[in-house]
């Protein structure tokens, strides 16, 4: 038990902004803080910390709490242990009341496991500093590998003994719960009885986002073949491989700074360009990387950039993994070293500054990258080039953004030469076949669909409502796309223009003179206006700063949760296909609204008419709703509608 002034001094001491900053990557907005969810997979962000409340809000989840819930949900941790957690944080001591020997006992087997890693971490670094084999073979070979103190302590480096159970024995000797290090991998039973695992290795701890050490790696100092050259900890309830990067906690701030990840192969790779001074690294240890690693990165950035040894085994066949960092919608570059180098052996070759001109200039897309791999084996052959072009088809269509989609295909067509279009079509439909793809097609100008079916009755007052927010809503997401629209010149000749979206329905609006009924939707649309008057094109982002809206437009741009089915199919909008036909969705989502305005002030007028006795009177209001008969006519005829007399 925590005694409940303990608990007290955490939650004033807690900051929540500097709790949560541990884990996603928060930035000032307005008096509140945002980032993108921790816990769904999302590309705007829609998860708020409001420090003056004390509380984080996760729109796109639906979670919200406090500093501790937020622990709990984001770690997995029980109440008592997200305090522990914070305890540790700010140096707040905890004197546990009434320890039942269960609870003794138990204490948790999570932080059993932690403690044990931390126990063996601390016996590693004491041999690697204090023992003299530790310093004659261990600090050694660091040193020869060029590792300063500083960065030997960073990622805390050690040394495990030649003595086959120096730290069971250890262990034994303090009477430390031998359970947990074999639990974690760290000792293990033969036979001959127990011997520690990583003997005679230096030793590599890998540390989870929090900068507790989960597992290590250990590198044999021998030269021999006939054992592994790493050693590395078994999977646990603290250590799931497929969701840990190896150097995350050491880079994320710099990832932050740099909005910008390098990914490389194991341990030595991330210390070598941490020697560099290039901090923003990571590495997938060996493996190519999961989703849950690649989720990871998004939460600090959408850029990666890999970084490939100079031999090209490795490269073809990492493409694959590569489109499932495509899918999570992240912006990948790659950089390719000399042959027979990696980033290791590079960065020791050459000069700090050599090595980041390197990184920098020798960028490339990984698109463009993958294409001129595959294009130099074709030979031009055109079997092989077809199948070539297939083959980077199917990376570009599974890229969610369809604005980069039609970026690649357009780069790709001028480096095969080929049609445009015809990539436009192959891409279309490979996005097809995707069963359950969200994805919209890539946005062609003179794709033909059939508008959906309008909500527009004459003689009928019309609610409005719905329309408004059908406008606020389109030019919340797509604001700034653009749409191919006919400009008419003053010499009658007219010419075709992209328009952005937003700036399409500002100025049908502002040329009617329209006003929203809703002042929510008046306020955004206002904001808009204020944009483009300063040359800007806002967007929902622009938004999130307010907390008058914040909601609303959250609500409104979260199109998966909020237009349900029922919600589309009720008001015949069809959100999932919107993309591929913006123009029509555009124009029809002006101009209905239009007819039903005009609708409504012609069943005004005519009432009006009614109470009319004066036959002046009554002929000026007729020619009003004959010019607004007129007007309606106009706007249906927009939409294809036919208005019988
Ligand atoms: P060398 O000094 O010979 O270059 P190294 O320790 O740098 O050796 P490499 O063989 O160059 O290791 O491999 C690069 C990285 O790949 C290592 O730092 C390590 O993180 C990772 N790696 C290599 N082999 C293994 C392995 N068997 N298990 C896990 N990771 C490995
Ligand atoms: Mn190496």
């Amino acid at each position: 038990m925590i005694p409940q002034e303990t608990i007290a001094k955490i939650f004033d001491s807690a900051d929540i902004v500097d709790v949560i900053n541990d884990f996603v990557n928060l930035k000032k907005s307005g008096s509140n803080f945002k980032g993108l969810s921790p816990f769904s997979n999302e590309k705007t962000p829609s998860f708020m910390v409001s420090p003056a409340k004390g509380i984080f809000k996760d729109f796109s989840s639906g979670k919200g709490g406090n500093v501790v819930t937020f622990l709990m949900e984001h770690d997995q941790l029980n109440y008592p242990e997200a305090l522990k957690w914070l305890a540790r944080k700010y140096n707040i001591e905890i004197i546990e009341e009434e320890l039942t020997d269960d609870q003794l006992a138990a204490n948790n087997a999570r932080e059993g496991l932690y403690l044990a890693q931390q126990y063996a971490n601390d016996f590693f670094k004491d041999q690697l500093y204090n023992t003299d084999e530790g310093k004659s073979i261990g600090l050694s070979y660091f040193k020869s590998r060029g590792y300063l103190e500083s960065i030997q302590k960073e990622f805390e480096l050690g040394y495990s003994p030649l003595q086959i159970d120096a730290l069971h024995s250890k262990a034994i000797k303090e009477g430390y719960a031998v359970e947990n290090l074999e639990k974690a991998g760290l000792v293990k039973k033969s036979e001959k009885g127990w011997y520690d695992f990583y003997r005679g290795r230096v030793i590599f701890p890998i540390h989870n986002i929090t900068g507790r050490i989960i597992g290590f790696g250990g590198r044999t100092l021998r030269t021999d073949k006939k054992v592994a050259k790493y050693f590395n900890s078994p999977e646990s309830e603290i250590y799931n491989k497929s969701k840990v990067l190896y150097g995350m906690y050491q880079a994320k701030s710099s990832i932050i700074k740099e909005d910008c990840c390098f990914l490389v192969e194991g341990y030595t790779d991330v210390i070598s360009m941490h020697k560099a001074n290039v901090k923003n690294v990571v590495a997938s240890s060996g493996t190519s990387l999961t989703e849950g690693q690649i989720r990871l990165i998004k939460r600090f950035t959408n850029n990666i950039v890999i970084l490939y040894d100079g031999d090209a085994a490795g490269i073809n066949a990492s493409f694959r993994g590569i489109d499932l960092v495509l899918k999570e919608g992240l912006a990948v570059r790659v950089v390719v070293f000399p042959e027979n180098e990696d980033p290791d052996s590079y960065s020791n070759k050459i000069s700090t500054s050599d090595f980041k001109l390197y990184l920098q200039e020798n960028q490339q897309d990984f698109i463009a990258f993958k294409a001129e791999q595959l294009l130099k084996k074709t030979n031009n052959d055109p079997v092989k080039t077809a199948e070539t072009i297939k083959d980077i088809v199917s990376s570009i269509s599974i890229i969610p953004d369809p604005i980069s989609r039609s970026i690649f295909i357009k780069s790709t067509s001028q480096t095969f030469d080929i049609d445009e279009q015809m990539l436009i079509q192959e891409v279309n439909k490979k996005l097809k076949k995707v069963p359950g793809s969200s994805y919209p097609p890539v946005y062609q100008e003179n794709f033909k669909t059939t508008l959906p079916a309008k909500t527009y009755e004459k003689g009928a007052k019309h609610k409005l409502d719905i329309q408004e927010k059908d406008l606020i809503r389109l030019m919340l997401n797509y604001g700034s796309l653009s749409i191919p629209l006919e400009i008419k010149a003053e010499n009658g000749e007219t010419s075709e223009e992209q328009y952005p979206l937003a700036q399409f329905i500002i100025e049908e609006m502002l040329t009617d003179n329209l006003l929203y009924k809703n002042d929510i939707y008046q306020n955004i649309f206002n904001e808009f206006v204020d944009g483009l008057e300063n040359g800007l094109l806002i967007n929902d982002q622009h938004f999130i700063q307010n907390p008058n809206l914040t909601s609303i437009v959250v609500d409104l741009t979260t199109s998966e949760n909020t237009l349900s089915e029922n919600w589309e199919k009720k008001h015949q909008i069809q959100t999932k296909t919107e993309p591929l036909r913006l123009k029509q969705a555009a124009i029809e989502s002006v101009f209905i609204y239009k007819l039903r305005v005009t609708e409504n002030l012609i069943l005004e007028k005519q009432n009006q008419l009614k109470g009319l006795s004066n036959n002046k009177d009554s002929d000026i209001k007729l020619a009003e709703i004959n010019e607004l008969m007129k007007v309606r006519n106009i706007f249906a005829d927009e939409l294809g509608i036919i208005i019988t007399q």
